[in-house]
C-alpha cells in the first residue's frame, strides 16, 4: 500500500512524526519513506511493505498527514500503475520534462570518436532546434578487441561542446557504477554545461548491484533498456531496483528482442508493446529503432526500416526515440552501418513529427468515442 501525504509535510514535522510513530505499531508490516522535491512542492510517499490487506483504505486516510492511500494491484509498487491511482507520471531533468504524454528526441552519436565529429552532430542538432542527444563514452562491445569507447577522458570535451551548443541532456550509457561516478565528476568539474541521463544497456538490465547503486543517487535520471532476452516483467522489475533504491527519475526503452525471427533486422522490433508498458507502469517509454533494425535498408516506398519502425513506435505513443546518426558513417568506431546522415536529420524531425500529430489525433478520436 502506498500514503500519499500531503503536500510540503517535512520528515521533521510533527505530523510527519506522529504518522511514523503510529506506522510502527503495525506488526508483519514495515515501511520506507519517499520524498521529492519537486519545482513547487516536497512530495511524500510512504510505502508500505507486508501484510497489507489486513488494513483499510479508509482507515489509512484517517491518519494524520495522509492524503490518499492507494492499495497496490502490482508488482511494480514504485513505478507501477495501481487501480485508483492519479498520481502524474513524469519528471523534470535540467529544465526538460520527460513524460507518458510528451516526445523528445535524442539523435546521436553511438560513439563518441572524434572532438570534429562531436562537434558536427551537436551544430546539427541546434540548427534543427534540438536540445537532447545520445553519445556513447562506455561501449559494451561483444569482442573485448573492440574499440571499447574513450570513457572517462572524453567527458569533458564532450560536456562542454554539449554546453555550447544549448544540449540539455545526453544519454550515456554506463556500464559500471564507476563510470557514474566519473560522469558526476566530469560534470561538476565543467561546471555543469549540460545533463546526463545514466543508460543501462540491453546487456546490463539484470545487473542488479549496478542497478541499485545507479537508483541510490537521484540527481541523475536513468534510461533503462529492456533485457533482450528475457521477459518484459523481468525488465520491469529491473526498472523498480532503481525507483525502491530512491530513484524515480526512469524512462523504459524498447530496442527490440534477440531472436532468430528478428531477421532481417538486427533484433525483433517489439514497439508493439508501447502502449503495454504505458499501461503496466507510469513510466515514459523509449524506442531505439537503430539498435532494432540495425541496417539503412530502404523499403520499395523509399522510407528506411529505421523510419519506418520509428513511425510505429511513436503512433503508439513512445515518448523519446533514441536514434544513431555520424556525419561519416563510413569512419564511425562502432554501428556505421545503422547510422543516419546529418541531412537526413531534418526528413527524420518531420517523419517523426508526422507520426506524432497522427497519435494525437488517435487520442482526439479516442476521446470522443468516450462521450459518445
Ligand atoms: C546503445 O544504445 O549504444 C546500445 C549499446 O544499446 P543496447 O544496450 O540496446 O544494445
Ligand atoms: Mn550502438
Amino acid at each position: 500500500m502506498i500514503l500519499i501525504l500531503q503536500a510540503d509535510l517535512g520528515e521533521q514535522s510533527p505530523i510527519f512524526q506522529q504518522l511514523l510513530t503510529h506506522l510502527r505499531g503495525f506488526s508483519g508490516i514495515h515501511f520506507r519513506v519517499h520524498q521529492e522535491q519537486g519545482a513547487e512542492q516536497l512530495l511524500s510517499e510512504i510505502y508500505l511493505i507486508g501484510d497489507t490487506k489486513q488494513l483499510r483504505i479508509e482507515d489509512m486516510e484517517a491518519l494524520p498527514g495522509v492524503e490518499h492511500a492507494i492499495r497496490v494491484s502490482r508488482e511494480y509498487r514504485m513505478l507501477g500503475r495501481h487501480s485508483d491511482d492519479q498520481r502524474s507520471n513524469g519528471f523534470e531533468y535540467n529544465g526538460v520534462r520527460f513524460s507518458q504524454d510528451n516526445l523528445h528526441v535524442f539523435a546521436g552519436l553511438c560513439a563518441v570518436d572524434t572532438h570534429e565529429h562531436v562537434e558536427q552532430m551537436l551544430r546539427a542538432l541546434q540548427e534543427n532546434g534540438q536540445v537532447c542527444t545520445r553519445m556513447g563514452a562506455y561501449k559494451p562491445r561483444t569482442s573485448p578487441y573492440a574499440f571499447q569507447g574513450h570513457g572517462k577522458s572524453c567527458l569533458p570535451w564532450v560536456f562542454d561542446l554539449a554546453g555550447k551548443y544549448g544540449i540539455r541532456v545526453i544519454a550515456m550509457e554506463i556500464l559500471h557504477e564507476s563510470h557514474m561516478d566519473e560522469i558526476r565528476e566530469a560534470l561538476e568539474m565543467t561546471g555543469h554545461p549540460t545533463g546526463v541521463m545514466l543508460q543501462i544497456g540491453t546487456r546490463n538490465t539484470q545487473n542488479f548491484e549496478l542497478l541499485k547503486a545507479v537508483g541510490r543517487q537521484q540527481e541523475l535520471p536513468v534510461l533503462l533498456k529492456r533485457g533482450f532476452g528475457i521477459t518484459l516483467e523481468e525488465s520491469l522489475n529491473a526498472a523498480e531496483y532503481l525507483a525502491s533504491e530512491g530513484n524515480t527519475k526512469v524512462v523504459f526503452g524498447l530496442r527490440g528482442m534477440k531472436t532468430n525471427l528478428g531477421d532481417p533486422h538486427r533484433n525483433f522490433v517489439d514497439f508493439a508493446q508501447v502502449p503495454v508498458v504505458k499501461r503496466l507502469t507510469r513510466m515514459p517509454v523509449c524506442i531505439d529503432p537503430s539498435h532494432s533494425v540495425g541496417s539503412r535498408d530502404v523499403g520499395p516506398d523509399g522510407i528506411m526500416d529505421v523510419f519506418h519502425v520509428t513511425a510505429q513506435g511513436v503512433v503508439a505513443g513512445a515518448n523519446m526515440i533514441l536514434v544513431d546518426f555520424h556525419p561519416d558513417p563510413a569512419t564511425a568506431l562502432v554501428d556505421g552501418p545503422q547510422a543516419l546522415l546529418l541531412k537526413e536529420l531534418p526528413w527524420f524531425l518531420e517523419d517523426v513529427r508526422l507520426a506524432r500529430e497522427v497519435y494525437e489525433e488517435r487520442r482526439v478520436l479516442a476521446a470522443a468515442q468516450s462521450l459518445i
